[in-house]
């Protein structure tokens, strides 16, 4: 059952405010290691879970992920210019429905279709056959429901294969510009705020979840993790990352070990949870590394569905997007008309 549990909020940002720490806005995807850790942590969850299957097979794409953007071909990048451009207009400069897309990312897709084929199920065979045989026109059209949030006209079967190439190609476009720019340090910085606090300020695109960071010189401050490029951008742990209210925001966590007296304080205590805000209806998994330090945000969300049943059954409404596993009808991304 769901447990509503009552926790202070704030203290990592109070701690860090009274230590006179500034958070650094962004946390950027580690194109090294991003997709083999999430590959890693799918298998650690797989094992004896309901949806083991499933979760298995998300830990063979996500490494055939990770070997894939280790050879990413070279592609266009925003400019120096195109990145101060959107700065000035407060938008994302690598935004997911409008940039134009090479056609490399087809050959990232067939790549990793032919990795998965010796190891991937006998169910899921005919949707990679499938994909060996369509042509780029179709592909581009995938790309565009995925990247527009439209689900009329997406193929359900082969959405996560194509989403996880965009993914590919989405990392690598922020991991190269970040590199580019490190390399000239008076072009600017690569990303910054935009004016949608809810959106990616590298895509556009909606989070996965949202997880809390400590080390170094974080204390446990929440970033909200980007479903198409795994960029983290910092957002106060008070606030909904839907409509931004302090109000009414709440936790629920699945009560594990049953009903007793303590179930409300492991409530308290789960390494993932459900953040609500009663003032706009929405919701969104918080994941905790100081409570488990291998969670990640795309892995821990698709072996955590029991908790978007037990939540979405009091009404409130999926805010994150999880390209892996689509369900229901996707709200258009933040700003969009
Ligand atoms: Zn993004
Ligand atoms: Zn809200």
């Amino acid at each position: 059952m769901a447990v509503t549990a009552t926790v202070r909020v704030m203290s990592a940002e109070e701690i860090a405010a009274k230590a006179g720490g500034e958070t650094p806005f962004l946390q950027l995807p580690q194109r090294a290691t991003l997709f083999a850790e999430r590959a890693m942590r799918l298998r650690q969850l797989a094992r004896g879970h309901a949806m083991e299957d499933f979760l298995v097979f998300m830990a063979d794409l996500a490494q055939a992920q990770h070997t894939r953007l280790a050879q990413f071909p070279e592609v266009p990048l925003p400019d120096a210019d195109a990145l101060d451009r959107a700065a000035e207009r407060g938008v994302p400069p690598l935004p997911a429905s409008e940039w134009p897309r090479d056609a490399a990312w087809h050959g990232v897709l067939r790549a990793l279709v032919a990795d998965l084929r010796e190891k991937a199920p006998a169910g899921t065979q005919p949707t990679l056959a499938r994909l060996e045989t369509v042509d780029g026109e179709w592909l581009e059209r995938q790309a565009d429901c995925l990247l527009t949030c439209v689900m009329e006209g997406l193929d359900l079967a082969t959405a996560p294969l194509v989403a996880a190439a965009l993914q590919v190609y989405w990392v690598h476009m922020v991991a190269a510009v970040v590199q580019r720019q490190s390399r000239h340090p008076q072009g600017g910085q690569a990303f910054g705020r935009i004016d949608d606090a809810t959106a990616c300020p590298c895509c556009g695109s909606r989070p996965v979840a949202s997880i809390t960071r400590s080390g170094g010189e974080l204390m446990g401050q929440r970033y909200l993790h980007c479903s198409l490029c795994s960029m983290q951008w910092h957002m106060l742990r008070i606030q909904c990352t839907h409509c931004l209210g302090t109000k009414h925001v709440a936790y629920q966590s699945l009560d594990l070990a049953g009903a007793d007296d303590d179930s409300a304080s492991r409530a308290a205590g789960a390494a993932v949870q459900a953040e609500t805000c009663d003032d706009c209806g929405h919701y969104l998994k918080i994941m905790h590394s100081d409570r488990e330090p291998f969670v990640e945000p795309v892995a821990d969300d698709l072996a955590t569905l029991t908790l978007d049943l037990l939540v979405s059954d009091t009404g409130l409404k999926r805010h994150g997007v999880n390209l892996m596993l689509l369900f229901g009808e996707p709200e258009p991304p933040p700003g969009a008309p």
